[in-house]
């Protein structure tokens, strides 16, 4: 009898080149790896590289090669978004054709000290809608921006549950192209993964405020929405912030990785709420990704932020 076929998972990890890798992307690494594995999915992997004033040379290659002896492989070949602007350029040719975006002439200092609304969005003040019916005379175009509603946009996250946000009231129009002449990284973010036919994203909960512009963005490209799972952050203990070195997961940061690597696996493995046996805790990555691709329980992993077990 013909089995009912389920499309494939395709989930990535998509680090920003600005620092070394940290405790908090090797368990994003770690969760997006096994989520999309443990159904033998694909795992793809993109260096968001776009912002290029605040990428760090040498830092790609350092993750790409981090990441290679913690025994993760990815599927296929590595996408730069530095090389992705034709990509970017037509998505935002196509908003602009339907009049979803518009020029913005306004700067952030001139937004902070117009903004009247009694909260900020992660990105600052709630953009009041200056030049949403066109550029004020003597006014020049800075920015782009994407008409937002105030219907509230709600997903389903797999860990989350039920989560919804009201753009118009928490941000407003949103900066899809910057006054550098950059694409923003909510756009660049959209088009790569529908391009990729990702259709699972595992992320940290940092990011959890940014999913409804993406949705956004989504339904105003035509693209599907993929399945998000955002997981809990790391922190020190008790909550506190974890000290440089105790939180850089890199060769570029000296971590010994030969020697401790299965280690910080294991812990990030334990961190996620799995429960791996303690003669694994000697194996190697390989093996520990297997053990994990294999047991892994969603179910089990933590809602909060919470402490990362650091091996001593
Ligand atoms: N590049 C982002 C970061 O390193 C992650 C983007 C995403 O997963 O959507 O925080």
């Amino acid at each position: 009898m013909p089995t009912a076929t389920r499309p494939t998972t395709i989930g990535r990890f998509a680090p920003s080149p600005t620092g070394p890798l940290h405790l908090g992307s090797l368990v994003t690494a770690l969760g997006s790896y096994l989520l999309a594995r443990q159904g033998g999915g694909q795992w793809l992997l993109r260096i968001e590289d776009l912002d290029t004033p605040r990428v760090v040379p040498g830092v790609a290659d350092d993750m790409l090669r981090t990441l290679e002896i913690l025994g993760f492989q990815w599927d296929g070949e590595v996408l730069w978004q530095s090389r992705r602007g034709a990509a970017y350029a037509a998505a935002l040719g196509r908003l602009l054709n339907d009049d979803s975006v518009y020029p913005c002439g306004c700067s952030r200092a001139e937004i902070a000290r117009i903004a009247t609304a009694p909260h900020s969005g992660d990105e600052g003040p709630v953009y009041p809608g200056l030049c949403r019916n066109g550029l004020p005379p003597g006014r020049s175009a800075r920015s782009v921006r994407v008409r937002v509603s105030d219907e509230p946009i709600c997903f389903q996250d797999g860990l989350l549950g039920q989560v919804c946000q009201d753009l118009a009231a928490t941000g407003g129009d949103f900066v899809v192209k910057r006054a550098d002449g950059l694409f923003a990284y909510q756009l660049a973010v959209v088009v790569d993964d529908a391009e990729s036919g990702v259709n699972q994203v595992v992320r940290g909960a940092d990011l959890l405020s940014s999913t409804p512009r993406q949705i956004h963005l989504q339904r105003l490209l035509g693209y599907a929405e993929p399945y998000y799972f955002h997981l809990p952050l790391v922190t020190g203990p008790g909550g506190a912030k974890l000290s440089k070195r105790d939180n850089a997961v890199s060769l570029a940061a000296s971590r010994d990785l030969e020697r401790e690597g299965h280690l910080l696996l294991f812990d990030s493995l334990r961190f996620l709420g799995q429960k791996p046996p303690l003669f694994l805790r000697e194996s190697s990555c390989v093996e520990i990704l297997s053990w994990a691709v294999a047991h892994f329980s969603l179910a089990d992993v933590p809602r909060m932020p919470g402490p990362f077990p650091l091996h001593s």
